[in-house]
């Protein structure tokens, strides 16, 4: 297609659907909004930022300052809203009181909750079908047995509805499907709604990063209760992070106060497990490891918190020409940027809607769920990434390629995670480290 406006290539009769009403979605709606481009959110939840909703009992490690999407907040401002102070840090819960309802009650019916997005294809093309395909609309499908029509896409659904396995391989443990009475997937209200579940109680929790943290952090506050701690590597360092030198104070802690606990025996560490299958016996479950060599490691506790991450779904976009990358399942020119098998940092480059295209013209995958499995996003990537894609919508360019981004580091890149012997060829090239 060429370089003009969505609504031009498919005659401006359909609106933008954006799927998905969480932080990112609704930035793209404010952002349409600015634009003057009808738009339609489509939210699979009984409310906006619903997957937010689950894990609203975890305080954000970053800032209100980096929270806030900016068109969102001019159009916010512009109703008589003021915004947080920018310094503190909200609960996922505060964020949607806060920030996400009263943007969403701007957008009124533009906005319908309850409706999950199905399947997408183009108006009377199957995936095969090439002449004509960039003209035509897009079809979406929606649970209510609906059919809608959109100029463009934006899909902003995330992963957390998506979480990985408890198997280490990324298949589940033998067992693991019978075992599911015994297992929460992360994040668990543990000092909260869940106290009862897990106090008093021993709870295994696997998994390497922020959600195991913060989960572990959790039950390490409770009574005469037992936490063990499951990863795969040898040594905890990657989930220790960077402490101090983290640019998100909040962040750096919760490696802190996890390294403190571990050292302090009140959390049990079992390193190089491998997650093979899970039995259970009366009121608990036995997590069986097995590492590459064959050696086995045994676990038996009363609860399984399983953290390891979130996938992206693509299936609901299967009839579309996707290009995304074989690791991650993010776009392919994303990727190289965010691969954790090379970066930790946290930083990202700036980008937008060049990195977010797929061949399927007017489809674009954005906030978390851009990332695939790739761990390190924030929302002010995402709210980088959804003005870039509507200002390319609309047809201004020069706006869509103007890419800006200033995160805040972890204070830790994958370069210092490297075996000391690596560490010091690394410390002998000019540039070491995935930040530089
Ligand atoms: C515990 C936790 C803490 C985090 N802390 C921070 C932090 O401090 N700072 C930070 O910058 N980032 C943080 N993140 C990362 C990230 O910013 C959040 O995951 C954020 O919610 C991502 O926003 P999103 O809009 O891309 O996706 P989501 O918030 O996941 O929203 C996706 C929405 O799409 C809906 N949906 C899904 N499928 C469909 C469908 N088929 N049809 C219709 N609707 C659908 C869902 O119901 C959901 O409401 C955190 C993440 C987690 C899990």
């Amino acid at each position: 297609m060429t370089e003009r406006s969505m609504h031009e290539a498919t005659g401006g009769t359909a609106p933008v659907v954006v799927i998905g009403a969480g932080p990112v979605g609704l930035a793209a709606a404010a952002h349409l909004y600015e634009r003057g481009l009808d738009f339609l959110v489509i939210e699979a939840g009984t409310q906006t930022g619903a997957s937010v909703a689950q894990w609203g009992h975890v305080r954000l490690f970053s800032p209100w300052r980096y929270n806030i999407d900016a068109a969102a907040r001019r159009h916010l401002e512009d109703a008589g809203w003021s915004a947080p102070d920018q310094d503190w840090l909200p609960t996922g819960s505060e964020l949607i009181e806060e920030y996400l309802t009263p943007l969403a009650k701007l957008f009124g019916d533009r906005i319908r909750l309850g409706e999950t997005v199905t399947a997408i294809s183009r108006l009377g093309f199957d995936r095969v079908r090439t002449s004509g395909r960039d003209e035509a609309p897009f079809v979406l499908r929606l649970s209510s047995g609906e059919e809608i029509r959109a100029a463009a896409i934006i899909d902003a659904s995330g992963t957390y509805r998506t979480p990985g396995p408890l198997g280490a391989f990324g298949l589940a443990a033998y067992g693991e499907a019978e075992a599911a009475p015994f297992v929460d997937h992360a994040l668990p209200d543990v000092l909260g709604v869940d106290r009862e579940t897990y106090e008093g109680r021993h709870t295994l929790v696997v998994g390497a990063g922020h959600s195991a943290a913060t989960t572990l952090l959790a039950l390490a506050e409770l009574a005469e209760t037992r936490v063990t701690w499951a990863i795969r590597a040898a040594d905890a360092s990657r989930t220790y992070g960077g402490g101090e030198a983290d640019a998100l104070p909040a962040r750096g802690a919760l490696g802190t106060h996890l390294r403190a606990h571990v050292e302090a025996g009140r959390i049990a560490l079992a390193t190089g497990f491998f997650t093979q299958a899970v039995t259970t016996s009366g009121d608990q479950a036995t997590v069986v490891s097995r590492d590459p060599a064959g050696q086995e490691q045994l676990i038996t506790a009363d609860r399984i918190v399983v953290a390891t991450g979130y996938r992206p779904d693509h299936s609901i976009a299967s009839e579309l020409r996707l290009d995304n990358d074989p690791i991650l399942g993010s776009t392919r020119a994303l990727a190289p940027l965010i691969d954790p098998n090379e970066h930790s940092c946290g930083t990202v480059p700036a980008h937008g809607v060049d990195e977010l295209s797929h061949p399927e013209p007017g489809y674009y995958t954005v906030g978390v769920k851009s990332y695939g499995r790739a761990p390190t996003f924030l929302l002010a990537t995402g709210y980088e990434q959804v003005r870039s894609v509507v200002a390319a919508l609309a047809g201004d360019w020069e706006a869509a390629r103007d890419v800006q981004l200033d995160l805040p580091e972890t204070g830790v890149c994958s370069a210092n995670l490297v075996s000391a012997q690596e560490q010091r060829v690394e410390e002998a090239k000019p540039e070491s480290g995935c930040c530089g």
